[in-house]
């Protein structure tokens, strides 16, 4: 994992929303985007809700017409996490929705490229301090009348690349916009360039953040439903991010965007680039040696968590001994299966071996009271208190039995009660 790149930093919201930085050394940001009518307010509001009830640090709007802008007013005194308005063909959205007291302007180059409209939101961003995104998108970049020679000669620079003249493309309506705001001397920008291809983001990106200082804003856009979504998205951001490129991200999902956010937590929290809130489940997939009803377990056990626990615990549900206690030793708490039996611990004592049927109650009981102690500073998250040697079925001593009868292990009593 590379260290992250330095960038400026550009930072949105007010007293109400608090205050969300994003670049330099802020943690990376995730957005999401409403997927309504903006001027239907009460529904706008709910979802903007929603999402920051998920996670999202910063919430998107579409204000395509007057209607929506008009509405941004209340959209805003009724929610609490900075709003950006997203701005496509008319620069005069922009200008109604800085007005409003919108916390940051997309615009894209795309499709708002004239020096003056350009000049004229850049000077009312400037005014009221609020950052401009600059979205490129592939899908709105292929314009080839204007600046052609200099997009042939990136495009020989980039020949290298799969998608070398789409990039190059890319490069040059970012670098051509960057002059505008330049003459301008308006630097509270933020940069994205986003296409469908995630190999094609992971390039463009690479490429940007050496040219640029900017916070990067990640995505792979029209990324498909969660099922591919997911993939596309995680796969393109999650390379970036590693490599110590982007500031903020938005998976783009044709399904509900809660999934956005919390999908795109969980890749920061895998990462290690966020601070983990709620617990964090793991569990087995489950093989021919698993004696308990798995997936359900884990089912009823993530619901009642993601409701229950605030705390960053880590919680084990694993299906047999091979893994179960070597998990259950790096767990706060664990469970692993044996012979319709669940043989509980926490921070790695043993504290309860009980029928498949009470698995359930009695390991939610654990974490709940961990939970409770740890706030009550009688335990620690990640402290462990007794070491349990997984049973290694293959090695010199044969089965995790023979480890077992040889006193290497702990009795895991699999398949017998206290
Ligand atoms: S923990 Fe056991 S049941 Fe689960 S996948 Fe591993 S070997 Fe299979």
């Amino acid at each position: 994992m590379q260290s992250r790149r330095p960038t400026r930093q550009i930072s949105l919201g007010d007293e109400r929303t608090g205050i969300v930085r994003i670049g330099g050394d802020a943690p990376i940001a995730v957005q999401t985007m409403t997927a309504g009518f903006t001027h239907q307010i009460d529904a706008t509001v709910a979802e903007i809700e929603r999402y920051r009830e998920a996670g999202a640090d910063v919430v998107r709007v579409a204000v395509p017409e007057r209607k929506d802008t008009e509405a941004l007013g209340e959209i805003l005194a009724q929610t609490r996490v900075p709003i950006v308005a997203d701005v496509h063909f008319h620069f005069k959205r922009a200008l109604e929705a800085i007005e409003a007291g919108v916390h940051k302007i997309r615009l894209n180059p795309g499709n708002i490229s004239d020096r003056d409209q350009v000049n004229a939101v850049i000077d009312a961003c400037k005014e009221r301090g609020i950052p401009i995104r600059i979205g490129v998108n592939e899908g709105s970049i292929i314009e080839r009348k204007d600046k052609q020679r200099r997009a042939e000669e990136l495009g020989m620079y980039f020949e290298g690349h799969r998608s070398g003249h789409l990039l190059a493309l890319m490069i040059a309506k970012l670098e051509e916009y960057l002059d505008i705001f330049d003459a301008r001397g308006f630097h509270d920008v933020a940069i994205s360039a986003k296409s469908m291809d995630a190999s094609l983001v992971i390039d463009a990106y690479t490429e940007i953040s050496k040219r640029f200082d900017y916070p990067l804003h990640l995505g792979v856009t029209h990324a498909g439903p969660r099922s591919t979504g997911a993939i596309r998205s995680v796969v393109a951001l999650g390379t970036l991010i590693a490599n110590g490129i982007g500031d903020t991200i938005r998976l783009s999902y044709a399904s509900d965007h809660v999934d956005e956010v919390k999908d795109g937590l969980e890749m920061l929290y895998s990462l290690g680039k966020r601070e983990r809130k709620g617990a964090e489940l793991i569990a087995c997939p489950t093989c021919g040696r698993i004696q308990v009803d798995l997936f359900t377990l884990v089912q009823d056990v993530e619901r009642v968590l993601a409701k229950e626990i605030e705390l960053p615990i880590k919680v084990a549900v694993m299906g047999c001994v091979v893994n179960g206690p070597g998990e259950a030793e790096g767990a706060d708490v664990a469970v692993f299966a044996g012979d319709r039996r669940g043989i509980i611990y926490v921070q790695g004592e043993k504290v309860a071996n009980v029928p498949e049927a009470e698995i359930l109650d009695r390991l939610l009981a654990e974490c709940r009271s961990f939970q409770d102690r740890v706030r009550r500073g009688e335990a620690k998250l990640g402290e462990k208190r007794v070491d349990i040697v997984p049973p290694d079925p293959i090695g010199e001593l044969g089965s995790g039995v023979d480890r077992i009868k040889a006193g290497l292990v702990e009795q895991v009593t699999v398949g017998r009660t206290d």
